[in-house]
């Protein structure tokens, strides 16, 4: 089924999949659309990854964005994995994905390009391989809004709408979804393998990873060992990165933990609007288990399970592998702590840490939880002193802590410091999911496709101080707790 083209496109597919056990993926083609029509696509993340979408025919363009044809030299894949989901042992896969193959830029940066909703594989269970338009539109946006965050994350190349329905609730329109990571690895990779008891195919698969993201890894001693480290420092700074904007991933099993450090699945994550702690949106998450507050908590457990897999690579001997394990373990929450506390440091301007500041930053959130204060706009107002609802920092308590907050920033030695750090760390907009709500609305109900792409060009320049004041900041009434976000949609 591949044809000739795609090379107009700039796609050059030089796949390493042979360096993988072979058990670990299926070759699969994508099952063809009835009536597939391009609605969508990423031109400028495109051109980063030296694709140009000007070149090829609309025609052309929908085939391959739709999986009607392979491009040439595409060699689609379908792959296995297994993963905790929500603490229990599972086998899974791509079940409705097929990745075309790992496409290779100008600057020999890989990344593997996906399609999903893309039809059946041998992984889809129950499932019937497909995706629905809205649940589609929803990543696109949320991914683009993680990217212009700074955020590592997959992102999406296009939108192909099928002319089929797919059947949940209700008949809905069904849509391709293309997109983009710097590999599809997961925790939960390295689960299927530990599954297997294959020794060997862990370490190929070790080696595959620290070929493809931890390169500096390769001639290490105990590349196991060394490849543990690296991925646990990835997921902090990827954690303390979403809790930096308010992000609830939603469904962080094993299967959703990217060895390379990206944000990936965008199922049921939610951004907050009032600051909790237990603020969780999935509506299957009723144990809160993967609630905002306890995502360092979860990924803590989520790397466990990694070095699990890792113990037979890290030492021959077992109780030796669980005692270097342990060790390195030992400092995670430390870790954690301090990466945390530095970033929330820079949303209040500070760098330095100073005895107190951990119990400056507690109060703050204490107060934005006591007032169901707004999370992003109450540091949109501390950075700018100016929000969308001003009357809740007029309160008493409130002013008593920017006094406090004042004459701490007094003792920085940087004095205009504080204004660049909060103006980096604090974004002005974060698609909140009332507009994200309306958006996809507009788009499913009248094909308003402008306010969609208004919307994306905010959302990629989010901390522009000229969106202070904008629509896309509005707060929902109830604070948005009430918000409910679905899996497998
Ligand atoms: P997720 O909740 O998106 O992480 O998905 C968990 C598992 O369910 C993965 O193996 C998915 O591939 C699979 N899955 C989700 N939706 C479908 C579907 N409509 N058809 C087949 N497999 C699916
Ligand atoms: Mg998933």
């Amino acid at each position: 089924m591949n044809q000739n083209i795609g090379t107009d496109l700039g796609l050059n597919f030089d796949n390493d999949y042979d360096r993988l056990p072979n058990y670990l993926l299926s070759k699969v083609a994508p099952e063809p659309v009835a009536s597939p029509e391009l609605i969508l696509t990423n031109d400028s993340y495109a051109k980063s990854l030296d694709l140009n979408f000007s070149k090829v025919s609309l025609k052309s363009l929908t085939k391959i964005f739709s999986g009607n044809v392979l491009p040439k030299d595409s060699e689609s894949v379908a792959f296995a994995y297994a993963g905790h989901q929500f603490g229990f042992f599972t086998v899974l896969g791509d079940g409705r994905a097929v990745s075309l193959g790992e496409h290779k830029t100008k600057k020999n940066i890989k990344v593997d390009i996906q399609l999903k909703g893309s039809g059946k594989t041998p992984y889809s269970r129950q499932g019937d391989g497909r995706a629905a338009l809205g649940p589609v539109l929803r990543e696109y946006i949320i991914s683009e809004a993680m990217f212009g965050l700074g955020i590592p994350t997959t992102r999406c190349l296009a939108v192909v709408k099928t002319g089929e329905d797919v059947i949940r609730e209700k008949p809905l329109p069904g849509a391709v979804l293309t997109r983009v990571a710097s590999s599809y690895i997961r925790v939960g990779t390295f689960q299927y393998l530990a599954l297997k008891k294959d020794i060997g195919g862990l370490e190929e698969l070790v080696d595959y990873t620290i070929n493809r993201h931890f390169i500096k890894l390769k001639n290490s001693e105990n590349p196991a060992l060394e490849l543990l480290k690296a991925v646990i420092k990835k997921q902090i700074d990827l954690v303390v990165s979403w809790m930096r904007v308010g992000f609830v991933h939603g469904v962080l099993n094993t299967d959703n933990v990217a060895v390379s450090g990206e944000t990936i699945d965008y199922g049921p994550c939610a951004f907050l609007d009032s600051y909790n702690k237990q603020a969780v949106f999935s509506s299957i998450d009723s144990s809160g288990r993967y609630s905002f507050g306890n995502q360092p908590i979860i990924t803590h457990w989520n790397l466990l399970r990694f070095a699990e897999t890792l113990l037979p690579l890290i030492h021959k001997d077992q109780k030796t592998a669980l005692k270097i394990a342990a060790d390195v373990f030992e400092g995670f929450e430390d870790m954690f702590k301090k990466a945390w506390l530095s970033m929330m440091m820079k949303k209040i301007g500070l760098s330095k840490e100073e005895v107190g500041d951990d119990i400056l930053i507690k109060k703050l959130l204490d107060w934005m939880e006591k007032h169901s204060a707004d999370f992003t706009n109450t540091f949109v107002f501390l950075t700018t002193g100016k929000s969308f609802n001003n009357k809740v920092y007029g309160k008493r308590d409130f002013l008593d802590w920017c006094d406090l907050w004042k004459s701490r920033l007094l003792r920085s030695k940087n004095k205009d410091e504080f204004k660049i750090l909060m103006g980096e760390n604090n974004p002005i907009i974060i698609p909140r999911n009332q507009v994200v709500e309306e958006v996809l609305d507009g788009v499913l109900s009248n094909n308003n496709l402008v306010s969609l792409f208004n919307f994306l060009d905010v959302l990629l320049d989010p901390y522009n101080i000229k969106h202070n004041g904008s629509y896309y900041q509005k707060t929902p009434k109830d604070g948005g707790l009430n918000y409910k976000t679905f899996c497998g949609t």
